[in-house]
């Protein structure tokens, strides 16, 4: 029988979850549910000043609101917990003290200037930056006297030579030359443990057996190699996912807009729609691009991740969102934008009980240009505004054309109430009278009634205007 599949996400709670964290998190879980396997979340809260408690319930709650379940962690519990690394304390420092026992590892006195200048030297000659190891020939009475001296140290694990090859699942063969790696440390001057050090000591006891995470950790790899090696744990599989870049090719950043899933949420995406689209991010299933997460499960391998880095679009996140959003029923729709429109003080929530077959209509005249839930404001403003505010290049449009605005005032001023065919004739009457037709005719009668440059159809949209 083959070993059951156990992936982790690993998310460090210094801040909101990102995009790219979210697309980690959903390669994991698919890949677990796919294998039938285990997803494992765990917290790697070590960093004391930027790690929150807050943070920490917050990407829980993100990660409960996409539905991606994990089936050993915190709040749920499992069989090698605990599942934040701030209560594993002595677990590191066990599997440090068989290190020390085997002599792999040493302090480092260096101070942050040594350091620094060291890494200023080395790039200065054309060099990569790596620790020379300095402190590694100290003999034991010299240790003993700098650390009398109040001299503070960081221990380092002493690298073996030697090249290090590993397989990628996503990438192939990586190899590491010989010689690239200095001495790195595994436990800070405040004792402790550093990010290498606790990863594998976690991963091997919590049984990963794939590590699927961010091609930024890629460089991270053959130090865990080599901690695998020493502490005599056998190491995962590894696949590391190419980073989101922005359309401009760079990586993804605040640059690009909004990048938190948080923000997402708030905007009012499904989550479905949100995670179908990341999902795309670096995988190309075969059986089209809107995929449920469970027929995303039955497809997901790892061979078929792409080692180019994936672009984020919004455009295409719209999209998504979009399609989502059509396969809801009105009346769920309606209510769904209702908090968007009352917090954007164009409707509220009395107003939209007493009209909501006149708001659904609204909603309905609107719903396949809306990607997600708060488009609905920029949509629809037009209809809960007495009056509207034009850019002045509109006016401007507006004005030029004064004869044909009061033409078409005079028209409608005649009609008691608007339905499609009435607002049609009058608009055509018009236009024969002034001789004008198509954009022309109907491009100044859109800003007039939306000012906006585009939207829905104005014949569906004008029996439903002036009946806030
Ligand atoms: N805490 C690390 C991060 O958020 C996890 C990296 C890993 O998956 O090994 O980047």
């Amino acid at each position: 029988m083959s070993e059951t599949v156990r992936v982790r996400f690993a998310p460090s709670p210094t801040g909101d979850l990102h995009l790219g964290n979210v697309r980690t998190a959903l390669y994991n879980w698919l890949y677990a549910r796919h294998m039938k396997g285990v997803f494992i979340l765990r917290v790697e809260d070590t960093d004391k000043e930027r790690s929150t408690p807050e943070h920490c319930e917050n990407l829980m709650d993100i990660m409960t609101w996409l539905g991606l379940k994990w089936d050993e962690g915190p709040r749920v519990g499992g069989p090698h917990e605990p599942y934040l690394q701030s209560q594993r304390t002595e677990l590191y420092e066990y599997h440090l003290g068989r290190l020390k026992e085997k002599g792999l590892v040493y302090p480092c006195h260096c101070t942050e200037e040594e350091l620094d200048l060291e890494r200023k030297r080395q790039m200065g000659r054309g060099h990569m930056p790596k620790y020379g190891g300095k402190c590694k020939k100290l003999t034991p009475d010299e240790v003993k006297k700098l650390d009398a001296d109040g001299k503070t140290s960081v221990l380092r694990f002493a690298v073996p030579p030697g090249e290090i090859v590993m397989q990628d699942e996503v990438r192939g063969e990586v190899t590491f030359p010989d010689d690239q790696l200095g001495d790195f440390v595994l436990t800070r001057s405040d004792k402790s443990p550093t990010y290498n050090f606790t990863v594998v000591v976690d991963d091997a006891l919590m049984k990963v057996t794939h590590v699927i995470r961010g091609e930024d950790h890629l460089s991270n790899t053959p130090k865990q190699i080599l901690l695998y090696e020493a502490l005599g744990f056998t190491p995962p599989k590894w696949a590391h996912l190419s980073i989101i870049k922005g359309p401009d090719g760079q990586k993804l950043s605040k640059r690009h807009g909004e990048t938190s899933v948080e923000s997402y949420k708030a905007k009012g995406y499904l989550p479905d729609s949100f995670l179908n689209y990341l999902a795309l991010l670096g995988w190309a299933p075969k059986s089209g691009e809107i995929l449920s997460l469970d027929q995303m499960a039955a497809e997901f391998d790892l061979t078929h991740v792409g080692k180019s880095g994936a672009i984020f679009d919004p455009v295409k996140l719209h999209w998504m969102g979009s399609q989502y959003l059509v396969k809801m029923s009105l009346d769920d729709l309606t209510r769904a934008v209702l908090p968007y429109l009352a917090d954007a003080q164009l409707f509220s929530r009395e107003q939209a009980r007493a009209r909501f077959d006149w708001l659904k209509q609204v909603v309905d005249v609107v719903r396949t240009s809306m990607g997600c839930f708060s488009d609905i404001t920029k949509e629809t403003f037009y209809f809960f505004s007495d009056e509207l505010h034009f850019e002045s290049a509109q006016s401007e449009e507006m004005k030029a054309q004064k004869p044909l605005m009061e033409a078409f005032h005079k028209a409608f001023s005649g009609i008691s109430e608007f339905n499609g065919d009435n607002f049609l004739q009058a608009v055509r009457e018009v236009g024969k009278t002034a001789g004008v037709k198509g954009k022309a005719l109907y491009h100044p009668l859109r800003l007039a009634l939306t000012a906006r440059e585009d939207g829905p159809e104005l014949v569906k949209i004008a029996p439903l205007l002036g009946k806030t």
